[in-house]
């Protein structure tokens, strides 16, 4: 059987969009099957502040970070992650001769969410509760959609956006789509290409990079991860319970990205 690898690429600097482009070619050629997620947090942070709507990032009671999503909000994010940056990775990818295929969530129904209105928050040591927020828990993939495309041929590019059960667009966590789909496809490895080398015990100390974790593990590793490090953490945990065979957190700053990461460098949790 061909292996299925799910390749999440970061957004934040330093993420080499071209050279991990590049290696998708290699490993396609070498016969796997992939599925690409994009994130686009920075992006869509530089379109909201040049058009006057800058994001409100908020706080959970459990210490993960999010960005307030009002529908302006959404309509920023849809702009800046759906519309440029899926559209000019896909673009990469033909130029290489790659036929990727662009979708977000919503389209065809392939990550169906369960909104989350109304969000609670910690600001300035006290909880509060914000409402109209467009962002979502995914339930369901739409995993025959992605067979069919995968036997057709295509490589799925996947914006981080999912469909509410009324058919509403909302915004969802990157890392824990790509975790979504490597559980639904029970994929061979989760990649998660970012802008550190790992998981670091001691951040940002980079020789500090935690090699190998097992899944009872994890729970330490929530603990050593800050910030958005947590989501990567989760959503490692997702993938593995649902079926995915091991994640890898990986550079994506570094020559040939997705091979460098296969070849073991990186977190490894299996
Ligand atoms: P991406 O855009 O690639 O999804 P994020 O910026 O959302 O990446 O999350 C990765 C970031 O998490 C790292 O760049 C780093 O700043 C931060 N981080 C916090 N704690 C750790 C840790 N223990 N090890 C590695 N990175 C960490």
């Amino acid at each position: 059987m061909k292996k299925t690898t799910i390749i999440k690429l970061g957004g934040a600097e330093g993420v080499d969009f071209s050279a991990i482009c590049q290696d998708v070619t290699t490993l396609l050629e070498a016969g796997q099957r992939l599925v690409l997620v994009h994130g686009g947090s920075a992006e869509a942070t530089a379109l909201g502040e040049s058009t006057g709507h800058p994001p409100r990032f908020v706080t959970s009671p459990s210490g993960f970070t999010s960005r307030y999503t009002d529908h302006q909000t959404l309509e920023v994010f849809a702009m800046a992650v759906n519309g440029k940056i899926n559209t000019l990775l896909v673009e990469q990818l033909q130029q290489l001769g790659v036929n990727a295929l662009g979708l977000s969530g919503l389209d065809g129904q392939l990550l169906v969410a369960k909104r989350k209105s109304a969000i609670r928050i910690v600001e300035n040591g006290k909880r509060k509760i914000l409402r109209d927020d467009y962002t979502g828990k995914i339930e369901q993939v739409n995993t025959e959609l992605l067979t069919t495309l995968l036997k057709g041929g295509y490589t799925p590019v996947v914006a981080p956006m999912a469909v509410s059960h009324k058919g509403e667009a909302l915004n969802v966590d990157a890392d824990r789509a790509a975790a979504t789909i490597a559980a639904s496809l029970h994929a061979d490895i989760l990649l998660l290409l970012t802008a550190v080398p790992g998981l670091l015990r001691d951040f940002p100390d980079e020789s500090s990079l935690i090699t190998h974790l097992s899944r009872s593990q994890l729970e330490d590793a929530f603990q050593i991860a800050q910030g958005r490090m947590k989501k990567k953490v989760l959503g490692a945990q997702e993938a593995l319970e649902g079926g995915a065979g091991k994640v890898i957190i990986a550079d994506g700053r570094v020559e040939k990205p997705i091979s460098n990461a296969l070849a073991g460098h990186g977190t490894v949790i299996a």
